[in-house]
């Protein structure tokens, strides 16, 4: 068995739930960002058990109706749970609830 993969973070640690918490009368959007507290590493995309971390994290995005942010390198993309769920095969978690 060789060692030669290395261990990259964990996919899940890459996504993050934002809140609006309020915005001002400048116009100011204030978040609350909501992470899932991962610094793992793993050779597969998630560490064991991680995919329900974020699963749990994209249905409380989807209930609240928050964006999900996600962070690759430089790259911050904010997006719908529901796209996001269906972006990582797990359309049976956007299924779970109505949809407009
Ligand atoms: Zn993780």
């Amino acid at each position: 068995m060789t060692t030669s993969e290395t261990a990259k973070p964990c996919e899940c640690s890459g996504y993050s739930l934002l809140v609006l918490v309020h915005e001002n009368t400048e116009g100011d959007k204030v978040w609350q960002q909501t992470t899932t507290d991962c610094t793992a590493t793993t050779k597969r995309t998630f560490a064991p058990g991680h995919d329900a971390k974020l699963k749990s994290l994209l249905i409380q995005a989807r209930a609240g109706g928050h964006q999900v942010r996600r962070t690759t390198g430089t790259t911050v993309v904010d997006r719908d749970a529901a796209r996001v769920a269906a972006d990582l095969g797990w359309e049976d978690l956007t299924g779970a609830a109505p949809s407009t």
